[in-house]
């Protein structure tokens, strides 16, 4: 029936889909307070690994809502929902903050990370969006350099004059871009060697499949050597085990993010961790097991 829909355009009532629409307004309207409330979101970080040192060039802010009544709810549930609506933008401005807090309380301690937030389309084409940004590095008095953000190539295409010009404001302020889900969406080798970007991130999908499938090692190595002769980093994400290391490295891989070397962890946890990843490790040395 869906073929049906398709055709005469029209959407049939479905109950189903009515329980959809007002349980989506009601968590539209949690995530709003909790915004303001400020005790139900936080932010997790996963280390960032270099292949060739072993050392963390950074560290990668995720979002996590710990909902009064529903519990823990993953972004996946409500990132894209907060997308589609303008709410989007007080959320990232409250991740923004926290994480160049964090960055800044690194920073002060003498263990400077790097600290990367995931930006939405949204964001990146609002035209205020890089003066917020440098206000608050200004405010808070975080070098630029230790920020960097993630944006998806489907947010740069999506309207890629506007798109360009915010990011080379970032980018010549000094903030590190990425480009995210490298290979996921419409890649387009054109655009992406205009972008002001310094560093590739290879979707998990493909990084999680290399060492099974020959097509997915394919896809890997191309995005490497891609990344390289545009004079760009490579980081995979979702590198879950030895295997996967081993491979990356000898494909030339810069940098790896996955469980094979730390979850996503409070800043509790990851000073915890980050100072025992350092006591176990010697420069040059393989990344230690864990
Ligand atoms: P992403 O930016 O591609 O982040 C990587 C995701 O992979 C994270 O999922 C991370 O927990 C997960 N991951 C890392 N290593 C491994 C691994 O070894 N194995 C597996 N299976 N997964 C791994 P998470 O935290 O659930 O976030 C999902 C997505 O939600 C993110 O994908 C990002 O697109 C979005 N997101 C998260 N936080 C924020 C945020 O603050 N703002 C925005 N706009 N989006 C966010
Ligand atoms: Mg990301
Ligand atoms: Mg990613
Ligand atoms: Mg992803």
């Amino acid at each position: 029936h869906l073929a049906k829909e398709q055709a005469t355009g029209v959407q049939r009532y479905d109950a189903a889909n009515d329980t959809n629409t007002a349980d989506r307004l009601e968590l539209l309207g949690d995530l709003r307070r909790a915004i303001g409330a400020d005790d139900q979101l936080s932010l997790q970080y996963q280390p960032k690994i270099s292949l060739a040192t072993g050392r963390v060039t950074g560290a990668e802010a995720l979002i996590r809502w710990q909902h009064p009544t529903r519990g823990r709810m993953a972004p996946d549930r409500f990132i894209p929902m907060a997308e589609s609506t303008s709410l989007i933008r007080p959320l990232t401005s409250h991740v923004l903050e926290m994480a160049v807090c964090q960055a800044k309380k690194w920073a002060d301690r003498g263990t400077p990370i790097p600290v990367a937030v995931n930006v939405s389309t949204r964001c990146l084409l609002d035209p205020g969006f890089a003066a917020q940004v440098f206000g608050l590095l200004y405010r808070t008095g975080l070098p630029a350099s230790l920020l960097r953000l993630e944006i998806t190539e489907s947010a740069a295409m999506a309207d890629p004059d506007r798109a360009l010009t915010m990011l080379r404001a970032l980018h010549d302020g000094g903030i590190g871009l990425s480009v995210d889900d490298f290979g996921t969406g419409h890649s387009s080798m054109t655009y992406l060697q205009h972008l002001p970007v310094d560093e590739l991130k290879i979707d998990k999908s493909f990084v999680q499949a290399m060492t099974d499938s020959h097509g997915d090692a394919v896809l890997v190595r191309t995005a490497i050597t891609l990344a390289h002769n545009l004079g760009l980093s490579v980081v995979a994400e979702g590198v879950e085990d030895d295997a996967t290391v081993a491979a990356l490295r000898e494909l030339g891989c810069d940098v790896a993010q996955g469980y094979r070397f730390a979850r996503p962890l409070s800043t509790t946890d990851f000073d915890l961790w980050l100072a025992d990843y350092r006591a176990g490790h010697t420069v040059g040395a393989a990344p230690r097991q864990i």
